[in-house]
């Protein structure tokens, strides 16, 4: 089999024009008949490595998953793009498992995607011993490795596939990418010299942002407002949390669901169908929700509170965008978060507490830096981007520096002056010169800093300090509930006149003002844009109507970055619209004339 047939393939049932970054490659390794193991980031493009060899070579490929509403919605997406698929796991009936075992056998099927229960069953093993198999693909992989998150026992017999099927290839995918993951990976499959592909983990199209966490719904609702009917998640620390802001949303126009462990199984499912079929454009949910949906189109994810590492943090960013298209991620911090954070780890039974906490400061340390965001997370996987990303705040807004040295005196002399026994709350409502009764009951209002910052604002105060403790000036005690302490050289600011820089704080109406500024800037353009963007919001319609008629997630019709082509184009007839990205001869055929009669009409 060539690399031609490959990319024809992708074009006639994917409708892409070119494979990503070592898509081609992989696929190679598999023509050529070797093991292979793939690490290549959420929405990466794995399927393709291994669905592009099913349906090519003779036979069919399996596919072991362990997300039984994966595997769905996998197979669903390739019957709409004309693939031979089907999936068994304990979802189906009886009868319907027969008939797909008969497809199969029969030689009708591409692709056969199993939970690992069914391939392990006794019955399935006769069944998989007279079939044609071309390929194994073995997704989410980590599964097998009890150093990984998703631990699943059931994956560690997966072993017996290389002894029963020693001429078979085994494809193994994942996106976590860790050595020791990987290495367990290939013992535990034994595979046999696989060829590994790491690609980069580097998601460019979603854009970091990192604000500070006050009046955190007014600045959703605020960021809602222009994106009205993109689907996104608000991941928050509570299910309360999760409950209160979903019905906030809700009272103030943004219909949003909540998403929590708390709910019945029903509500859940309901949530999540509700979502996937761009029914309901927010769900606000605790960390489980996201795994194992494919929505390609999730536009944006927003942390309300800081998440308690790095991995936890990329994997929920990582579901939005799926699509290669613009996507946003947005995060709210404040020192209080941390505090929050730190205080329910050490109250957890973990016995890796210290291990924890450290995961805690690179998240702390991303969230504060002033450099940019996307060298901090890569770097924290292992990777090095040569240059800075240019979609990150920091790289969008650079910070500006300023001779603080003044204001870290007054702040570093009021925490001198409060003994260095109260935390950064605190001595920022000092130097305001706050009435509130604790201050005055302990007597910090006769305190020779009192009242000295009466001119900047609490939250301009606290992201002083903050960069105090950053610079290594103060240091807040964690065993003493975060009370911030002088280090050496906070007193040399003090006592020895050593000059501090800070980076200017930005309010949130300045900020909203240098973005309605750029947005003018684009004017030009504007009008062109508004009409694509009217475009994009007719075909997004269309698709939905389609999409429910067909009984099938609207992405799965065509993905938001299709349909943005399309807008952009306006393909006139079927040769203009087969030559849009995501368009594959199935999709021409189903939808061609539908979506192209709906653009002659805007025009
Ligand atoms: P993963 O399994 O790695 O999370 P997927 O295989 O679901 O990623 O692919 C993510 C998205 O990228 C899908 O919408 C898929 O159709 C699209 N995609 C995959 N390969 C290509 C390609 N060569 N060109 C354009 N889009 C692609
Ligand atoms: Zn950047």
């Amino acid at each position: 089999m060539t690399l031609r047939t490959a990319q024809e393939t992708l074009k006639l049932y994917f409708g892409y024009d070119s494979f990503r970054p070592m898509q081609a490659e992989i696929i190679e390794a598999v023509y050529a008949g070797r093991d292979a193991l793939v690490l290549m980031p959420t929405g990466g493009g794995k399927s393709v490595c291994f669905q592009i060899p099913a349906i090519t070579l003779p036979g069919a490929c399996i596919v072991v998953s362990p997300l039984i509403s994966l595997m769905k919605d996998q197979v669903e997406g390739l019957r709409e793009a004309g693939v031979r698929a089907a999936y068994l796991n304990s979802s189906i009936d009886a009868g319907t498992a027969q008939q797909v075992e008969d497809a199969f056998f029969k030689g009708q099927l591409d692709l056969l995607y199993v939970s690992p229960e069914k391939l392990l069953s006794a019955d399935f093993m006769p069944l998989l011993r007279r079939a044609a198999i071309n390929l194994f693909a073995i997704d989410e992989a980590h599964c097998i490795s009890s150093w990984g998150h998703d631990f699943r026992p059931e994956y560690t017999q997966l072993r017996f596939l290389r002894r029963e099927f020693p001429t078979i290839a085994i494809i193994a995918l994942t996106a976590t990418a860790d050595k020791a993951t990987r290495r367990d990976i290939a013992q535990q499959l034994t595979l046999s010299d696989p060829a590994v592909f790491v690609s980069s983990f580097d998601r460019p199209n979603i854009r970091l942002e990192v604000r500070p966490g006050q009046k955190r719904v007014e600045q959703i609702l605020d960021f809602l407002k222009s994106r009205r009917n993109q689907s996104g998640i608000v991941y928050c620390l509570s299910r309360k949390g999760a409950e209160d802001l979903a019905a906030r949303l809700s009272q103030r126009g943004f219909p949003a669901m909540p998403y929590h462990a708390g709910l019945t199984d029903r509500q859940r499912a309901k949530t999540q169908e509700d979502f996937i079929n761009d029914k309901v454009p927010v769900v606000c949910a605790t960390v489980a929700f996201g795994m194992g949906i494919d929505k390609s189109n999730v536009r944006w994810v927003i942390h309300y509170n800081l998440p308690k590492n790095m991995e936890g943090y990329y994997q929920e960013i990582g579901r939005s965008g799926r699509d290669g298209t613009t996507a946003e991620a947005l995060l709210f911090y404040s020192y209080q978060d941390v505090a929050v954070l730190e205080d329910i780890l050490r109250q957890g039974t973990s016995d890796q507490v210290e291990l924890q906490l450290s995961k805690l400061e690179r998240m702390k340390q991303y969230a504060e830096a002033l450099t940019c965001r996307r060298r901090i997370l890569l770097s924290y996987f292992g990777e090095h981007l040569g240059e800075n990303c240019g979609n990150c705040d920091v790289c969008r807004n650079p910070p500006q520096y300023f001779d603080g040295t003044v204001l870290a005196q007054k702040a570093l002399s009021a925490i001198a002056r409060l003994s260095e026994a109260v935390p950064a709350g605190i001595v920022a409502e000092v130097l305001r010169g706050s009435g509130r009764r604790e201050i005055i009951d302990r007597g910090y209002d006769r305190i020779k800093t009192y009242g000295a910052g009466r001119d900047l604002p609490q939250n301009e105060w606290l992201y002083y300090i903050q960069q105090l403790v950053h610079l290594g000036y103060a240091e807040p005690a964690a065993e003493e509930h975060y009370a911030l302490k002088l280090t050496a050289n906070g007193r040399k600011v003090l006592f020895e006149d050593e000059k501090v820089q800070f980076a200017r704080f930005i309010s949130i109406k300045e900020r909203k003002a240098t973005e309605k500024e750029a947005a003018k800037k684009q004017e030009p353009q504007g009008q062109r844009r508004r009409v694509r963007d009217e475009l994009f919001e007719v075909l997004r319609k269309l698709r939905q109507q389609v999409a429910l008629q067909q009984g099938v997630p609207p992405y799965v019709v065509f993905s938001d970055a299709t349909l943005e082509e399309m807008a952009a184009l306006r393909p006139r007839n079927r040769e203009e619209f087969r030559s849009i990205s995501g368009v594959g001869e199935m999709k021409l055929e189903r939808y061609g004339s539908t979506f192209l009669q709906a653009i002659e009409e805007f025009s």
